[in-house]
């Protein structure tokens, strides 16, 4: 089995390395990844740049790093290795639950997987107790990984691994609206600067990845590629009919 491991926390992330030692159990691992922190850029390419990737080291593995975007990598790793199995990217550091989805580059790297016609697997952890320890995370890993590597039925799948898991839930995205707060500041020559918020408005939101992460298990959530609101699709079609 080949398997491409990227991120978008960039190639030195510890959270990396401990996603490609995991995935070194099912087969050969390659990793294009990021060559700094792409974190928040979410599915965007580079198009009006040529991209340079570069050789480099994490642990022993056949490793590459990109002056690009996360969906980048996966676009130059898929081109330049055949007969890729499967996609993985993460291990994130923070959690990418609801609405983070739409922003996250973790999530896109897979999501780009999928585009190009190969599965694709996000893998986060939090970092609300600080630095994650991906030694003690190491079981967690494990045991999604072999529940998810070869199920071929699923195409992109969104994974948050909290510290000392009690077990794994199947659950959807929870959505939630955010404040957007803009909190206006200085710097140090005076100049006006913004920081950009998005603390969740609604509280409670069951049966989702963040009910399933706040109860301290696992989430994994197939996710698709149409957006279509297929109920507001059928009512206007119903309406046009008649
Ligand atoms: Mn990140």
């Amino acid at each position: 089995m080949r398997i491409l491991v990227s991120n978008d926390d960039g190639i030195y992330s510890p959270g990396l390395r401990a996603l490609a030692r995991a995935a070194a159990q099912y087969g050969d691992v390659r990793i294009v990844a990021p060559d700094v922190e792409n974190s928040a850029q979410a599915h965007a390419i580079t198009s009006t740049r040529p991209l340079r990737i570069k050789r480099t080291h994490v642990d022993d593995f056949d490793a590459w790093r990109v002056d690009g975007t996360p969906a980048d990598c996966v676009a130059l790793g898929t081109h330049l290795w055949d007969s890729i199995d499967l996609v993985l990217s993460g291990i994130n550091l923070g959690l990418n639950i609801g609405n983070s989805i739409w922003h996250s580059g973790t999530l896109a790297a897979a999501r780009q997987a999928v585009l190009l016609g190969y599965r694709g697997i996000a893998l986060s952890t939090s970092t609300t107790d600080g630095e994650p320890d991906f030694d003690a995370l190491t079981e967690s890993v494990n045991q999604v990984l072999s529940l998810l590597v070869h199920s071929l039925e699923h195409q992109l799948l969104n994974v948050n691994i909290p510290p000392g898991a009690r077990g794994v839930r199947w659950c959807r995205q929870s959505v939630r609206h955010y404040d957007g707060r803009v909190i206006p500041a200085e710097t140090p020559y005076g100049e006006r600067v913004y920081w950009f918020g998005v603390k969740p408005i609604e509280a409670v939101d069951h049966h989702t990845d963040r009910a399933a992460i706040s109860e301290g298990y696992m989430s994994i959530t197939p996710l698709h590629l149409d957006l279509t609101d297929h109920e507001a699709l059928e009512s206007a079609a119903a309406a046009t009919s008649s």
